[in-house]
């Protein structure tokens, strides 16, 4: 049904998309009157990091590899104190979720502007949100000045992924606009931009993984990534993102395996209270229902399906039930014991989403 009332809000950002668009890096940083840019990345990505530095000339001023996970609060001082020791004026982050959080800490702090270079479909490039961990508590906020105002999306830069990260990744991005679908403050826009991401998605996915050579798919999928991102920096999520924060902060699980195992099972919660709104995803997958259909792709890709694949156990159900329901987020069912501990012990051994 055509949802009559509805607030917008776009979000400002300037998107580079191509092959080949990293060489305009420079150019971005002088557009934005930047002399001076902070490259970020994670030790993993390091060598990224410094072939982007050599390419940059004088225009930078340092790298710092130090990003890491869930963006640490010690870890952003450090970074800091190489922004004020190298004078940056810019920061540009080339990299994952991790490395663009890092980014958007460091913006917050000192009001610089940011330029985001992702290398995986995360999306967080796209959203004004940022979750920062001290002492092993994860916070989430949310704030325009964390939103970088320069993306840049190389399909060379996805490329490399390994394939169970690009796996991982990408439904990690469908599950951004499936959320966003359900939304309780979702907009005919949003709403358009999910399903084509959702589309973009379940056509790339099996593509590059059956050949990791089909720029295209990549491409696509990053297409696909960019609009997820942009669903997720526009609408609330729901159970699924609840359920994915209780189990990474609680248990420490990988962000994006846990999203990929997750996902068909919390969408089988939500379905029946509002099919009409799932019904474009089933029709989409061809199946009878959307938890049925993503379960199948997840499967199809390899992706894993069963929290104890992660290390969660039968006898960590209890407290995850407990992190997964006190202050819930909004969903379109309740989010409750009864239904949240079968619903979770069918993630942990990979039964079938209902
Ligand atoms: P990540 O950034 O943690 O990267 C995972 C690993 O893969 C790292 O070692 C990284 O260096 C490596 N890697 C990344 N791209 C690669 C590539 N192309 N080739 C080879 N290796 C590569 O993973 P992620 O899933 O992108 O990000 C997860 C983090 O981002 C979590 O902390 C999550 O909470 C956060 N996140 C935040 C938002 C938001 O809107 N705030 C959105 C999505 C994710």
């Amino acid at each position: 049904a055509f949802q009559t009332v509805f607030t917008y809000q776009g979000s400002p950002a300037r998107v580079v998309f191509g092959a080949g668009t990293l060489a305009q890096a420079g150019a971005e940083v002088e557009r934005m009157g930047g002399k001076r840019a902070l490259v970020l990345t994670t030790p993993e990505q390091a060598a990224t990091g410094q072939a982007l530095c050599a390419q940059l000339g004088t225009l930078a001023v340092g790298q710092f590899s130090g990003a890491v996970m869930h963006t640490p609060v010690s870890v952003t001082q450090t970074a800091f104190n190489e922004i004020t020791r190298t004078g940056a004026d810019v920061v540009v982050a080339i990299g994952g979720g991790s490395t663009i959080g890092l980014a958007k800490a460091l913006a917050l702090r000192t009001g610089l502007p940011q330029i985001a270079i992702p290398t995986t479909f995360a999306g967080s490039e796209a959203t004004p949100i940022l979750g920062q961990t001290q002492d092993g508590e994860k916070t989430t906020m949310t704030d325009p000045r964390l939103r970088p105002a320069v993306i840049v999306y190389d399909v060379a830069l996805v490329k490399t992924m390994p394939p169970a990260l690009a796996i991982s990744s990408g439904l990690n991005a469908l599950a951004h606009a499936v959320e966003g679908l359900y939304a309780q403050d979702r907009n005919p826009m949003t709403s358009l931009m999910a399903l084509e991401g959702i589309r973009a998605m379940i056509s790339a996915l099996p593509r590059l993984k059956s050949d990791s050579a089909d720029l295209q798919a990549w491409a696509e999928a990053q297409y696909g990534a960019w609009l997820c991102g942009t669903v997720l920096g526009q609408v609330g999520m729901s159970i699924h993102h609840k359920l994915c924060h209780a189990l990474g902060g609680g248990f420490d699980l990988p962000h994006a395996d846990t999203h990929a195992i997750l996902l068909p099972h919390a969408v089988s919660h939500v379905e029946p209270a509002v099919p009409e709104l799932l019904a474009p995803v089933a029709e989409l997958m061809g199946t009878r229902t959307a938890a049925l259909g993503l379960q199948a792709l997840a499967k199809s890709l390899g992706a894993p399906m069963r929290l104890l694949d992660l290390g969660l156990t039968e006898t960590d159900l209890d407290r995850a039930v407990s992190l997964a329901t006190e202050r819930p987020y909004w969903s379109p069912r309740p989010i409750d014991r009864q239904t949240m501990m079968p619903l979770l012990r069918r993630a942990l051994t990979g039964a079938p989403a209902q």
